[in-house]
């Protein structure tokens, strides 16, 4: 094998090299173009090469190169912040932003200010965080520990902290055996009995993805789960963070995912579609209730990396911020994705081995099983996500390989979330591409059991 210098996820793979992109698509060195059905990591939400953006980027970059947080700020860094807090959404609690650049240290973030807006009032028990076992909250250590995503865990659990988590509300495989709504969401309720147990002076805060993407492929709420859940937080002091990681800015027809069930958290960290992957971007939104006794204390949120808050990644932002708003993106996502997701839907009555299509926007997830009466999964060793992914790369079309959401992170899904951009036609287009995907692998899979 040639000998490459660079470490890829997966050392043993044959990955195309993209060398320039243009709208939905991107092109590799043979000129084979791939319709990008998965914004990457669900990450370039307006797709690629957008003028607009060049300009921005170009323009900054000949003002500046670099400044350091704790001796400057920028205009660009200031800017980005005050738009942020103005999300009609959330404008009420007055919301800072914390600069950082990845969903993993934004979420990182979330904690230690959680943790020190206790400690600040004299609570310095009140340092664990709550999350869900079927999660993604990034990949450091401190993020590792809120996830119960086995795969990407289990060799480090020797270096993970033992916090507390919750099944999610996962109605296709309910975790409680139960129906909506005669359950009563006992998914939520869960959460107070978790509470009970460990003792809310030993909680600073639960964190929740609005819906589960990575661990889940896309697991939405059901009506009042979110409501229910913020009630239980603020009776019990406990600070609610919401991971819009993936969800953020538009992804599922609203800026924030959260507006969906009209539920604001204290603390929100944002990433991906910040920049929509033009630069690396990232950021923790805190509420003044939440910040207010840290800038009577200390005055110092105790966290920060070099590169936080670069004026060229902030001015990015602002140009990808300003250009979903002018071209209406996240409305039409709404639109757009409850067509995406009805095209979908078709495709589950056709395949037997497509067990649940659900979503919200143009965020997608596709359940595969053995049988959809029994909802029996695959053998893992069949490794069928991946050939899933593969097959439709070979045919031009990226999906994004997501788990299932059983036991935090098993099963076999991949995660449909196109840039805000696509047009219908290459709906239609990328449906098609994944329905010829769909039928090689169910042929392939039918001679497989006939061996
Ligand atoms: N939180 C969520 C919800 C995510 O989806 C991701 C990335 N998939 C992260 C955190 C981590 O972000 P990053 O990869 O930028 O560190």
């Amino acid at each position: 094998m040639e000998h490459s210098y660079l470490i890829k996820p997966m050392l043993a793979s044959h990955y195309p090299t993209a060398v320039y992109g243009k709208g939905i698509y991107i092109y590799d060195e043979d000129g084979k173009a791939y319709l990008d059905g998965s914004s990457g990591a669900v990450t370039a939400s307006i797709g690629h090469a957008v003028p607009e953006i060049i300009k921005a980027m170009t323009k900054q970059a000949e003002k500046i190169s670099f400044v350091y947080r704790s001796q400057f700020t920028t205009n660009e860094a200031e800017q980005l912040a005050r738009t942020l807090s103005e999300i009609d959404f959330i404008k009420d609690g007055h919301y800072s932003s914390f600069f950082v650049n990845s969903g993993s240290e934004a979420t990182e973030t979330a904690m230690k200010i959680a943790i020190q807006h206790w400690q600040e009032q004299g609570r310095p028990t009140k340092n664990k965080v709550i999350s869900r076992w079927t999660s993604y909250h990034g990949i450091t250590m401190g993020a590792l520990s809120l996830s119960g995503h086995s795969e990407r865990r289990h060799r480090f659990v020797s270096l993970l902290d033992d916090l507390p988590t919750i099944p999610a509300p996962y109605c296709y495989r309910c975790p409680f055996n139960q129906t909506y709504p005669s359950c009563q969401l006992k998914c939520a309720s869960d959460l107070e009995a978790a509470i009970h147990r460990i003792g809310a002076e030993h909680i600073a805060a639960f964190i929740a993805e609005p819906i589960i993407g990575a661990a889940g492929a896309v697991i939405v709420p059901p009506d009042g789960y979110y409501e229910r859940i913020k009630e239980i937080c603020d009776e019990n002091e406990i600070l609610f963070i919401a991971d819009e990681v993936m969800t953020g800015i538009g992804r599922t027809g609203k800026t924030l995912a959260m507006e969906h069930w009209n539920v604001i958290p204290d603390i929100i960290a944002l990433g991906k579609g910040m920049s929509a992957g033009y630069t690396p971007i990232a950021a923790t939104l805190a509420s003044e209730k939440v910040l207010d006794p840290i800038l009577q204390g200390s005055k110092i949120v105790m966290s920060g990396h070099t590169y936080s808050a670069n004026p060229q990644s902030a001015a990015v932002s602002l140009a990808v911020l300003e250009y979903i708003e002018k071209h209406n993106l996240i409305n039409e996502a709404e639109e757009k994705g409850a067509y995406l997701l009805a095209e979908l839907q078709k495709l589950a009555e056709h395949f037997s081995m497509i067990g649940d299509v659900r979503g919200k926007g143009l965020m997608v997830g596709v359940e595969f099983v053995s049988d959809s009466l029994s909802k029996t999964p695959f053998p893992k060793k069949l490794d069928i996500t991946n050939s899933i992914v593969l097959a439709a790369r070979d045919k031009g079309l990226l999906i994004y390989p997501a788990s299932a959401g059983i036991e935090g992170g098993e099963g076999d899904a991949v995660i449909i979330a196109p840039p805000l951009t696509i047009k219908k036609e290459e709906i239609d287009q990328l449906v098609e591409l994944f329905k010829k995907t769909i039928t090689d692998i169910q042929k392939s899979k039918e001679v497989h059991h006939d061996e």
